[in-house]
């Protein structure tokens, strides 16, 4: 997946460009840029990229996710629906702007269930956030009838997924927002960097002006703009923009690579009895950032971990145990620990997660590993690391 791995001479001459200039800001100082608009034009490549009208720059992804919801008035008290596996930065965006997170189980996709996420709605749902995981989607088609039915927003997370597709749409645009993120570890790294797509200009329009202290960017004298609403600084700068504009171009020959890699170990892993491989959704194509598979149990699955460490097969995860992406181990969400006093509405509604019962995510994520795919494996290097997975997956007892 990182991106970072095959960084180079491109990267290097986009950011030069933007330091021969010396303008580190993406809004303003037309006189002194010599044409070098580094944010604005990647958001163009994204966008076509992305079969998107509109894409939105921020400086990273969980602000990416922070200024979608904004951007649909999403606030106080609104219910966000999220899945139990995913990244921290799902609760923190909607806490951010006082909305109440609403977690829900998983199924074998990795990713919501759908008709977990039927049963959680509220009258005070306002979004259902699927967020494709380790590079394959939720069901897009059920979520997108529910939401339809309910009148509910559907804001895609692709931060782990770009390049995957779902009835043939890039995964982030088949929804209303989608959201990305270019850290450092991402497919597609800016260094730090995220983007909010959509088809909807409002929305897009809104997300620009509040990620930049509500400013309305109308003209070019940045001192005579007015601030149609409150506002925040999430601003992606030109320097972390320039790699960016580098990688996209990258983003084609970045997946075919992970395709190749991931096909030769999922070919040999299917030789090995026991294992069993996460379900894609109908319609849906993965990003191959991951190879991800099921053992028939946990006590399986931990033990097949242990011996794939043990043998020197790095990049192989338990998330089941992970302190960033399973439910389990967020102890700052599951006891409300905040330095300040939470709004009065998360405090009202937020659901006692300490006393929550997940165990049918628990059922499908205690007995997942996930192989993150590499950019820079040679050819042999795959093999190898192929053989001594078969290997040691045929031998677990
Ligand atoms: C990385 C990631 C984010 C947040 O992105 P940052 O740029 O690190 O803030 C959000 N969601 C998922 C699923 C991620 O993997």
């Amino acid at each position: 997946m990182p991106g970072f791995e095959l960084f180079g001479d491109r990267e290097r001459a986009e950011v030069n460009q933007v330091l021969e200039t010396g303008v580190l800001m993406r809004y303003g100082f037309d006189g002194m840029r010599n044409g070098q608009w580094k944010a604005k034009e990647l958001e163009k490549a994204f966008s076509e990229r992305m079969q998107v009208k509109h894409t939105q720059l921020v400086s990273s992804g969980t602000a990416a996710l922070t200024v979608a919801l904004a951007s649909a008035g999403i606030g106080a008290g609104d219910e966000v629906i999220m899945p139990t596996f995913t990244f921290v930065a799902s609760f923190e965006s909607i806490l951010a702007l006082g909305a109440v997170p609403i977690l829900v189980d998983i199924d074998d996709t990795l990713t919501l269930n759908p008709s977990a996420v039927e049963e959680a709605i509220t009258s005070r749902t306002k979004v259902v956030m699927p967020v494709h995981m380790c590079g394959s989607m939720a069901d897009l088609k059920a979520l997108k009838a529910i939401c339809d039915k309910y009148d509910l927003l559907l804001l895609e997370d692709a931060c782990q997924a770009i390049g995957g597709t779902f009835e043939g749409k890039p995964l982030g645009s088949y929804g209303d927002l989608g959201c990305f993120s270019f850290d450092y570890v991402k497919t597609i790294t800016c260094g730090e960097g995220g983007a909010i797509i959509s088809n909807n200009e409002n929305y897009i329009k809104n997300a620009d002006y509040y990620s930049d202290h509500g400013h309305d960017h109308v003209g070019s004298d940045r001192g005579a703009e007015t601030h149609p609403f409150l506002g925040y600084n999430y601003r992606i700068s030109e320097l972390n923009a320039a790699v960016g504009c580098a990688q996209i171009q990258r983003l084609d020959e970045f997946l075919s690579i992970q395709k190749k890699n991931y096909t030769i170990l999922r070919s040999a892993l299917e030789t090995a009895s026991d294992i069993t491989f996460r379900r894609v959704p109908d319609g849906g194509e993965e990003s191959y950032a991951f190879l991800n598979f099921f053992l028939p149990s946990a006590e399986k699955a931990k033990a097949a971990h242990k011996a794939l460490g043990a043998a020197g097969v790095d990049a192989c995860f338990y998330w089941f145990d992970n302190n960033w992406h399973y439910y389990k181990k967020w102890e700052h969400l599951t006891e409300k620990k905040s330095l300040g006093k939470l709004p009065n509405e998360v405090i009202a509604q937020l659901p006692d997660y300490s006393r929550s019962d997940f165990r049918k995510s628990d059922h499908w994520m205690g007995r997942t590993i996930s192989c993150l795919i590499k950019l820079g494996w040679t050819e042999t290097e795959v093999t190898q690391r192929a053989n001594t997975m078969v290997e040691i997956l045929s031998t677990l007892r």
